[in-house]
């Protein structure tokens, strides 16, 4: 697989190496220029995701998957800027893209400048590579209808289908910590959620990432070759 990487060398290294140990996917890594790929949201001091204009520059849509890092805040939506920024996302091209902008810091507050240990901040990237990819190789009957609830505003942000364990890596996360309770809940299925922060997730994790039924329906196909 393609993994991309604007200018993130370490962190493009250790995302491959994850990738390889989870589910035996060999990466090649390039580094990549993506001004006026992503468009930029000066509102929002960020740029949103452009699926389908990142995935025409990177000639996706013909059974290849890939990969990209980038030190970008993006955003899922340009409507508000508490709810619709993103750790990353997996689309139907085969587009993985992951964003290190909200996991340098203590809260998910933006940043190019990493504050927290090194560890801490690679291992919050590697949680979110595995996921981000395990949309697209882990067919889980199992998995529920997710979205992002701020209650405050009554706004509702669509976050995908997710496994319904929390400690496997295919639950959703929606912030580094999760948010308070009168804020806002994942919804998932029918039930309310208030353990979706990164960090508490990847504390409980199972070691071996996975829960049983999400490891029993990996498949990895030729798009990862
Ligand atoms: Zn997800
Ligand atoms: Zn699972």
């Amino acid at each position: 697989m393609k993994l991309y990487h604007e200018d993130m060398p370490e962190e493009a290294e250790v995302a491959a190496a994850a990738l390889e140990e989870v589910y035996g996917i060999k990466s090649n890594l390039e580094k990549i220029e993506l001004d006026g790929v992503f468009t930029p949201l000066p509102e929002f001091d960020g740029f949103q995701s452009s699926s389908q204009q990142i995935s025409q520059h990177l000639d996706l849509g013909k059974g290849k998957s890939v990969l990209v890092l980038t030190p970008r805040d993006i955003y899922y939506n340009n409507k508000s800027k508490l709810d619709d920024w993103i750790f990353g996302y997996s689309n139907i091209f085969g587009l993985n893209v992951v964003s290190s902008a909200r996991m340098k810091g203590f809260d998910s507050s933006p940043s190019r400048e990493l504050v927290v240990p090194k560890n801490v901040f690679l291992g919050r990237l590697l949680q979110v590579v595995v996921h981000e990819i395990g949309h697209d190789v882990v067919h889980g009957k199992h998995f529920k209808k997710t979205y992002w609830v701020n209650t405050k505003k009554g706004y509702k942000l669509p976050l995908g289908s997710h496994c319904s364990d929390n400690r496997c890596v295919m639950y959703e996360v929606v912030d580094i910590n999760a948010p308070p309770r009168e804020e806002g809940h994942m919804k998932l299925g029918n039930e309310k959620k208030y353990d979706t922060g990164l960090d508490e997730t990847i504390k409980r994790r199972y070691p071996e990432w996975f829960c049983n039924d999400c490891r029993s329906s990996v498949r990895i196909t030729g798009s990862y070759s």
